[in-house]
């Protein structure tokens, strides 16, 4: 995680104050990045999309769809022509579309893997949602898909440019709360229809953890600044539950930091619980909500005492500042900060995690 580059493009005022020049100019000064978004369900169409009128270099240039009523609909809305609608048969077309520069993947986790690739070979840029993939071997042939192609994947990991994540990280970092000893996250909101696909194992690749869990792992990675070690999982799922069939309900993880700080981790499906407490030597610093939409709370000192405001994201908002910036990415021939490797370190450590539950067992990590 590139803390100091993040610094300097808050502190030069975000993406505004960057320069457009470099040798894989993909874009003329001026010209807003176009993005394709694949899956016009709750998060792409309810949250992404209107988030484009928030965006500084970033525009909506296509739909992707099953239903082709709802995509001329919503092309309709945003003055998108005809030959900017896609069907998941004809998506590879897609390389034939200059308005096109970036396909944002917002379909169930199975389905990530393949769209990446198709997006990649049809030579777009690709900004894929969390959990990258469904396994790490997945991962691993999206992000040689992307280097094949010389395209820059990013995965969806909204709250590095949230603003109040990002006041967090920097304070651990700066070291306000002295030495860091011990990290805790619960991550848990109550799941509903038993049909739906995040319920099914072969949509979703999993439970709570592919869903919600990862925003813990995550925390846990962005605010130590470490990579675990050593992971030890303990799973428990009513089964009798119709909603837990097919995948886990709550799972608890613990995460072994190099400098001996513990990470213990909660996540489920039928709780409601959005909580960050990193404890140091000589405080704390605790989110509550932390990684949600909106709300974000902050504290830090000592117990809950002292509340503290956020300095600006690079965005007007977490998703603004995310699409802005792999348009950067592209313009400026550089990795997001979120790339396809960080989504794989995730992958990594999820699968240990599902294994240390199986086996009941501690998992070293490589
Ligand atoms: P959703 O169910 O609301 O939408 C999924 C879309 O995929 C729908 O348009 C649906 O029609 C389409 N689809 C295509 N094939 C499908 C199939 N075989 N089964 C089911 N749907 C199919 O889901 P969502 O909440 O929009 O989640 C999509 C992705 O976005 C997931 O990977 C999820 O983890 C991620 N997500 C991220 C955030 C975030 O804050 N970063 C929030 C919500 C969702």
């Amino acid at each position: 995680m590139d803390l100091s580059r993040r610094d300097v493009m808050m502190a030069a005022g975000g993406l505004a104050a960057l320069t457009l020049p470099g040798a894989d100019v993909r874009a003329q000064p001026g010209r807003k990045l176009g993005y394709a978004i694949v899956g016009l369900g709750g998060y792409g169409l309810g949250k992404i999309i209107p988030e484009f009128a928030n965006c500084t270099h970033s525009r909506l240039a296509g739909v992707v769809s099953g239903d082709r009523a709802k995509a001329e609909r919503v092309a309709a809305e945003h003055n998108l022509p005809a030959r900017s609608i896609y069907s998941y048969d004809n998506f590879d077309r897609i390389a034939d579309n200059p308005d096109i520069d970036i396909v944002y993947v917002c379909l169930p986790n199975a389905m990530h893997a393949a769209y990446t690739i198709r997006a990649a070979k049809a030579g777009k840029h690709v900004l894929c949602e969390k959990p990258m993939a469904i396994s790490v071997a997945e991962s691993e042939a999206m992000i040689a898909a992307c280097k094949a192609a010389n395209r820059k994947l990013m995965i969806g990991y909204r709250c590095h440019f949230e603003a109040t994540n990002l006041e967090a990280m920097r304070r651990a970092r700066a070291g306000e709360i002295g030495k860091l000893r011990y990290f805790r996250s619960e991550h848990a909101y109550p799941q509903g229809d038993p049909s739906q696909w995040r319920l099914k194992r072969a949509l979703s690749g999993g439970g709570s953890l592919m869903d919600y869990g990862i925003y813990a792992l995550q925390a846990a990675r962005y605010m130590t600044g470490e990579e675990p070690i050593a992971v030890y999982a303990h799973e428990s799922t009513d089964r009798s539950d119709p909603r837990f069939h097919e995948v886990e309900d709550q799972i608890e993880f613990q995460l072994e930091f190099p400098s001996g700080v513990i990470g213990s981790c909660l996540s489920g499906y039928s709780a409601n619980q959005n909580h960050v407490l990193l404890l140091g030597d000589k405080a704390r610093i605790e989110m509550e909500p932390a990684t949600g939409y909106a709300g974000h709370r902050l504290w830090v000192g000592n117990r809950r005492d002292t509340e503290i405001t956020p300095r600006p994201g690079p965005g007007k908002t977490q998703w603004a500042g995310q699409l802005d910036h792999l348009a950067h990415c592209v313009i400026e021939d550089r990795e997001p900060i979120v790339s396809g490797e960080e989504g794989l370190r995730d992958m990594r450590i999820i699968e240990a995690i599902y294994r240390s539950a199986r086996e009941r067992t501690r998992v070293v990590l490589a």
